[in-house]
């Protein structure tokens, strides 16, 4: 069996970057990049899982050509391997056109790429993006279940996972059969840190792109920076009843709703 984790490479949150204005118009800014922080939790699920089941892991990022740090950091800290998918492959040519869709069928493409991938594990969402919907796009393009905010996964047997989700007002078991989408709750486990002859490794590590050609994947066909549609402008008008009394009022109120057929 085989673990693919989703890792994104965001923003690191600890620091405050400083934007020129420049950068701000460009869209082009240069901020430190590190693990989706949420995604450390799938991760560490990864390793885990691969020793308790005897089962490989991989870890996959889609993002700009060359930006590997987050897949390094996983490495780094146990995930068997590590692939980038090349975003541009996605983008057809427009800077800002990698919106959610085509994400999620991106990396839904590259898990099957992988070959026996019967799990995929992802955070729960981006410290950026913040949709929290990667993991439903993923789940529906492979045409698997989703398991959301589990905080424990007891079991693997006989093609059946068994996982503990956390709900309002409590958790509840539910064992459901493989191949599964699961998006990992901060409750499951404790991100180990990388260890230094972990990071040795990593740093040595051959990180494979997928690009063009590599993947059977349209340039995005959904919205876009430059065709976002602004909704139609609601038209309203206020209407004021008078009268004598409340009753006179609430009366003629009942009848112009009875008039407009809204009661
Ligand atoms: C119209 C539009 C255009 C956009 N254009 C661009 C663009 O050109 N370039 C760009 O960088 N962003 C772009 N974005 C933002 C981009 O679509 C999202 O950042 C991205 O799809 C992930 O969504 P999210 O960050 O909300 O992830 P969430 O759904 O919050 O993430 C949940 C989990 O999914 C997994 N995951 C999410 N993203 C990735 C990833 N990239 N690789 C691996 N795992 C992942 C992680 O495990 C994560 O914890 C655009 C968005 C819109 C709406």
């Amino acid at each position: 069996m085989k673990i693919a984790v989703l890792i994104k490479q965001t923003p690191d949150t600890a620091e405050l970057p400083k934007i020129s204005a420049a950068e701000a118009q460009s869209g082009d800014i240069n901020v430190t990049m590190v693990i989706n922080p949420w995604d450390e939790y799938a991760a560490e699920e990864a390793i885990d899982l691969a020793d308790r089941f005897d089962a490989d892991s991989v870890a996959i990022s889609l993002g700009p050509d060359g930006e590997i740090d987050a897949l390094k950091h996983a490495l780094a800290m146990g995930v068997g391997e590590a692939v980038l998918v090349d975003e541009s492959i996605v983008s057809s040519g427009d800077k800002w056109a990698t919106d959610e869709l085509a994400t999620a069928e991106a990396l839904a493409e590259a898990v099957k790429a992988q070959g026996d991938v019967e799990l995929v594990l992802t955070g729960k969402m981006s410290v950026d993006g913040n949709s929290g919907v990667i993991y439903a796009g993923v789940a529906c393009k492979l045409g698997w279940d989703l398991l959301v905010n589990v905080t424990k996964i007891v079991d693997i047997a006989d093609g059946i996972i068994t996982v503990e989700q956390a709900f309002e007002g409590g958790h509840e078991s539910v064992a459901v059969p493989l191949p599964v989408v699961i998006s990992v709750a901060k409750e499951i486990n404790d991100p180990r840190f990388p260890s230094f002859m972990g990071i040795r490794k990593a740093s040595r590590a051959n990180i494979p792109t997928l690009g063009a050609g590599d993947l059977p994947v349209a340039a995005s066909q959904t919205v876009t920076w430059s065709n976002l549609r602004k909704p139609e402008e609601r038209k309203g008008s206020v209407q004021i009843f008078d009268g004598a009394t409340v009753q006179e009022k609430a009366a003629k109120l009942v009848d112009a709703l009875l008039e407009e057929k809204v009661i």
